[in-house]
């Protein structure tokens, strides 16, 4: 039998092994959990000695758990990340320890990353869909029409706010003919910059009516 390599003393100062699997070196911690449930909230804890394998197991499970059944309730809302930022510790304590020797029982299966498992990624997938939709407007490109003189527009806010819209000058829907901004004059109206082609002020000048 290979001797078992060096690892910190237990806090204790007797050799605890895991009560999962029997392995040592293993460090006693608590693991959490949440679950949310509309109207009732759970709090969850494994507590006990864990080796690094079994104890990342049960802190991968209960985390991802807490992913997604921690949310459902109004003070879930807050009892989740604080359950997950408490378990920080617990996984530290966990992850410092070497690789465990001689367990007596099947040891658990750690699986996943955590942020590898579905519930994280439904997360992430709903938080890049949520910051997308903030950004992808921003990029999409303005859509208002844009004018050069000569042509005639129609008013569809209240002066002086701006919705114009081009119509065909002969149009009863015509309001104003668009001329230069240097011939504004009168009740003419100045138009937003960005309805200009050319980047050059321009006028709104009432139809004669
Ligand atoms: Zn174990």
């Amino acid at each position: 039998m290979s001797t078992p390599p060096h690892h910190p003393l237990p806090p204790f100062g007797s050799v605890v092994s895991c009560h999962i699997c029997g392995a040592i070196p293993a460090v006693h911690t608590v693991v959490r959990g949440h679950q949310g449930l509309v109207v009732t909230l759970r709090f969850l804890t494994e507590e006990g000695a864990f080796c690094r394998t079994c104890g990342t197991a049960t802190y991968r499970r209960m985390t991802s758990d807490t992913l997604w059944q921690g949310w459902w309730g109004l003070l879930s809302v807050f009892a989740a990340p604080v359950t997950m930022l408490m378990n920080i510790g617990a996984r530290s304590r966990i992850r410092s320890l070497p690789h465990p020797v001689g367990n007596l029982r099947p040891q658990l299966a750690p699986g996943r990353r955590v942020l590898a498992r579905p519930p994280a990624l439904a997360i992430m997938t709903v938080l890049v869909l949520a910051l997308g939709s903030l950004v992808v407007p921003g990029l999409i490109p303005d859509t208002r029409p844009t004018f050069t003189a000569g042509d005639c527009v129609r008013n569809n806010a209240e002066w002086p706010e701006q919705d114009l819209e081009e119509v065909g000058c002969s149009s009863p829907e015509a309001e104003f003919w668009i001329s230069a901004g240097d011939k504004c004059w009168g009740q003419d109206w100045l138009l937003y910059l960005d309805y200009s082609a050319e980047n050059k002020p321009l006028c709104a000048h009432p139809m004669s009516k």
